[in-house]
């Protein structure tokens, strides 16, 4: 197990250094029932740092028996973890929060070994949002009755929680504290590419003392996931990925009891006015599409410019892009890290094709790119329209679709018009343009004069084919429990 040196991670100069440090098992199980076992399926998967096509670790792969044995752990679990006096839940919440801070540097090498993210933002993002979101439910846990009084409000009962790869842990923390802290019990499964951050997150929840079967972690792909969707002894599912496993999802569990919150694709539409502050916002620009390679279901992936500014706006992205770095993820200057396995790389290029097949005028960024692992360069597409389906479609990579604009209203239908309504960002001064926005456009989340900004206080979620509910702030609370 874990025997590194947390001290000293950070004091490594080079990548190679921090990650000869952590120690990996070599062969990961499930977690359930408040312990590591074997699968029953006895098969395992690689997980593959991106970077370099190594493989870092086996995962189990949980079949319908697993999920069966992790379904009556947590419902067994419910009966005293729902009962349990609220402060004694949350004590327990609090000190996963405060065991992933003393392993941060830990998760973070880990998590940017895993999914390929640059260690900077796993160091000072995820890591740290994920221990704030443990805090922030800790809190509420005993404190229910004041967040909705008058009102009686019981657990659901066992939560099955499905997430994807770009926030690994982040996802995790965000399912599993709103559902404990409210008295639930959990089946979590990670998504194949990055389970081993939940896995951490496992061993800090067997030393943490937390009562057995109220967290499993069980992982696999998406055979496994639906085994989970389809268990009947589940009552809510909680799932973060693609539009098209949400619809399935949805359609798998019409007519059963079962609730059910989507948190799906996006494609975010960031508007600059004439009179924004553009250097400000070329940075909020070059953050909103190329943080975390673009694999963000938030990313501003389309940028709509007034036209009196277009070219200087677009002559400023290309001046801040060839600055980026682009690299090994462990490397602390790296701005872009690898691409998250060669599936979604594939979809990058296939998408890449379509653009320009339908006419864009591409921009990308210089860069030597290494043979091994998964890149690809931040990419403009200038000469683009609404019916381009570059403009249309989640991409999940750094690719930035540009259109101009001339009057707000011009702009509100455009950026209303996908199938997605996830999140927006507008860069202007004036306040009566960012209160009229926020208002119109059909995003649940908009951003003025920042972007991809999240607290563990604030709710996040969609609209259209962007989802259903709300997670985070007393919102997230909502979605795991029953009010008569
Ligand atoms: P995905 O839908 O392919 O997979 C997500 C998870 O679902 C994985 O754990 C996967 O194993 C599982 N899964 C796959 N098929 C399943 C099935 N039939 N039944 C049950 N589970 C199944 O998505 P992805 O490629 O991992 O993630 C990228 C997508 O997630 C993007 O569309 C992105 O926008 C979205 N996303 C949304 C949010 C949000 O908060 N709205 C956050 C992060 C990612």
């Amino acid at each position: 197990m874990s025997n590194i040196d947390l001290n000293k991670i950070w004091n490594y100069t080079t990548a190679k250094e921090s990650k000869d440090h952590i120690l990996l098992k070599e062969k990961y199980d499930l977690f359930i029932n408040g312990k590591f076992v074997k699968s029953k399926s006895r098969k395992y998967f690689n997980s593959v740092n991106p970077a370099t096509d190594e493989i870092i670790a086996k995962i189990s792969e949980a079949n319908k028996e697993d999920i069966n044995f992790a379904v009556k752990a947590a419902n067994t679990a419910f009966k005293s973890w729902s009962k349990l006096k609220a402060k004694e839940r949350a004590k327990y919440i609090f000190r996963i929060a405060r065991m992933i801070q003393e392993r941060a540097k830990e998760f973070a090498v880990i998590e940017s070994m895993d999914g390929g993210k640059p260690i900077r933002e796993s160091r000072d993002i995820d890591i740290p949002l994920a221990a704030n979101h443990f805090f922030y439910y800790a809190g509420w846990a005993d404190k229910l009755e004041y967040a909705f009084p008058n009102t009686s409000h019981e657990p659901i009962g066992v939560a099955g929680q499905i997430i994807p790869w770009n926030f690994p842990l982040l996802m995790a923390a965000w399912k599993i504290a709103p559902a404990i802290a409210c008295g639930n019990t959990v089946v979590l499964k990670p998504a194949e590419t990055t389970s081993l951050t939940a896995l951490k997150l496992a061993e800090i929840i067997e030393e943490s003392g937390l009562p057995k079967g109220v967290v499993n972690i069980v992982t696999g792909g998406g055979k496994t996931g639906s085994e989970i969707v389809n268990h009947p002894n589940i009552d809510k599912i909680a799932f973060t990925g693609s539009t098209k496993v949400g619809k399935l999802i949805k359609r798998s569990i019409a007519g059963t009891h079962k609730k059910l919150t989507l948190e799906l694709g996006g494609k975010g539409a960031n508007i600059i006015f004439e009179d924004a502050a553009i250097d400000q916002a070329v940075e909020g620009i070059i953050n909103a599409i190329f943080f975390n390679q673009g694999h963000v279901c938030c990313a501003g992936s389309r940028l709509f410019v007034q036209e009196s500014i277009f070219e200087i706006v677009v002559e400023k992205l290309k001046d801040r892009m060839s600055s980026l770095i682009i690299g090994d993820p462990l490397d602390k200057n790296t701005d872009i890290g690898a691409i998250n396995s060669k599936e979604q790389l594939a979809t990058i290029k296939k998408y890449i094709n379509i653009g320009l097949e339908e006419g864009g005028e591409i921009y990308q960024k210089k860069c030597s790119i290494s043979e091994k692992g998964n890149w690809f360069p931040p990419t403009l597409f200038l000469n683009v329209s609404q019916s381009h389906t570059i403009v249309q479609e989640e991409i999940f990579g750094p690719v930035l679709a540009i259109q101009t604009f001339r009057t707000i209203d011009e702009v509100i239908e455009k950026a209303n018009n996908t199938p997605y309504g996830l999140s927006a960002g507008v860069w202007t001064e004036k306040g009566s343009k960012i209160f009229k926005l926020t208002k119109e456009l059909n995003a649940g989340v908009v951003w003025a004069n920042t972007y991809n900004k999240f607290d563990p206080t604030s709710p996040f979620g969609g609209v259209k084919e962007s989802g259903i509910g709300r997670e985070g702030g007393l919102h997230g609370l909502k979605a795991y429990l029953k009010f008569k």
